[in-house]
């Protein structure tokens, strides 16, 4: 099994020659300093590459092709949007909700996400989880009986091999076997199923089979990226049994639409997945350029509801700099106010407290 970067499309010139014939001079000087100094890397897969259309206003294009905006300046950016640094149990560990727990699994993805939420981790080469840095987490788990549900994230854990991931699933499983003897369930979150729909090969889905109680949390933008060969991985993976709920992340200039939202998430429905999440952008360094306004986020939201019925996501939010996830409706705004980084909705924390986010 080869890990999906050795076939990673790195540079421009590496294009598809329509898509590379698009390439502004703003872009080429912007990818040219991103390589020069780091940052959230250009990379693609050739496939997703392929769904794209040359126009600078292509969904597919927007997520993964980088955009000089990303330089623009963003008072309210965070490096750590989600806190998760407050909630780390173990190197790579983060315990925010009693009884799940969210493992840093991956070092790389399959492709670069431009408006990532955690770019500046995914941003710097990192291995997947070593079992030297397992040690100290099954110990954790096994002393937290509680935390009945692993999430396997990020960067993306199927850039690894079947075999590295069926070790890690195997420690995962013997380290908490809970008091009651249910087994600790596991959720993958990838994005792999659209972006390297070929990873999900007849073995590796008897490899999540075999770790049952599993399911996959896949990240969805566009109805454009459930071409035939995701719908195909994604059917596969529920005719085995695999639940699979998608989160998708409100994206202005790529999804800001309650049409193209609702076809998302009616296409989801027709292939047995669950339409899980759609996030309201978490405030990572160079994405200002994707974010929605809340308040049209909710009224997209409350269109969905009544097109979609029971198919329709919950609409949440990280509050930034570490309050938790929060479902978003029109009582979620306690007031407005200014703050140093500019003009702020007060959100309500789950415990009643006051987070600031960004009016616009
Ligand atoms: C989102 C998240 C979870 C899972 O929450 P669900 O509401 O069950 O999807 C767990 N841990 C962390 C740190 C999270 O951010
Ligand atoms: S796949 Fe997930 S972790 Fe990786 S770049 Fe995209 S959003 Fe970030």
């Amino acid at each position: 099994m080869t890990c999906a970067d050795n076939r990673l499309l790195t540079a421009a010139e590496a294009l598809p020659p329509r898509l590379r014939a698009a390439i502004t001079p703003e872009e080429r000087a912007y990818i040219a300093a991103i390589e020069g100094r780091g940052g959230l890397p250009f990379a693609a897969t050739p496939y997703f590459a392929s769904l794209a259309e040359p126009d600078q206003a292509d969904p597919i294009r927007r997520q993964f092709f980088p955009d000089p905006r990303e330089e623009l300046p963003d008072p309210f950016a965070l490096e750590d949007p989600l806190g998760e640094a407050r909630y780390l149990a173990a190197p790579r560990l983060v315990h925010q909700y009693r009884d799940r727990a969210l493992l840093l699994a991956g070092g790389r993805c399959a492709g670069y996400c431009r408006h990532c939420f955690r770019r500046v981790w995914v941003g710097v080469p990192r291995p997947f989880v070593t079992d030297a840095e397992l040690d100290p987490i099954i110990a954790y788990l096994a002393a937290h009986r509680e935390i009945r549900e692993v999430l396997v994230s990020g960067g993306d854990p199927l850039t690894a091999s079947d075999g590295v991931l069926e070790r890690l699933f195997r420690r995962l499983r013997e380290a908490a076997v809970p008091g009651g003897g249910v087994p600790i369930s596991l959720r993958v979150c990838t994005r792999v199923p659209v972006t390297d729909p070929r990873r999900l090969t007849g073995a590796a889905i008897g490899l999540f089979s075999r770790y049952k109680p599993l399911r996959m949390a896949v990240h969805i933008n566009h109805p454009r990226e459930l071409a035939p060969e995701a719908r195909r991985a994604l059917a596969a993976c529920v005719a085995a049994g695999i639940p699979v709920l998608v989160q998708t992340v409100l994206l202005q200039g790529v999804n800001d639409d309650a049409a193209i939202l609702a076809d998302l998430f009616r296409e989801c429905r027709g292939l047995g997945l669950t339409p899980y999440y759609l996030f309201q952008l978490d405030l990572a360094p160079g994405t200002a350029h994707f974010r929605t306004a809340l308040k049209r986020g909710l009224s997209l939201h409350r269109e969905l509801r009544n097109l979609l019925g029971a198919d329709c996501p919950v609409y949440a939010v990280d509050l930034p700099g570490g309050g938790g996830k929060i479902r978003l409706d029109e009582n979620s705004i306690a007031g407005e106010g200014e703050e140093p980084e500019g003009p702020v909705y007060y959100l309500k924390g789950p415990d009643g407290s006051l987070w600031a986010y960004p009016r616009r």
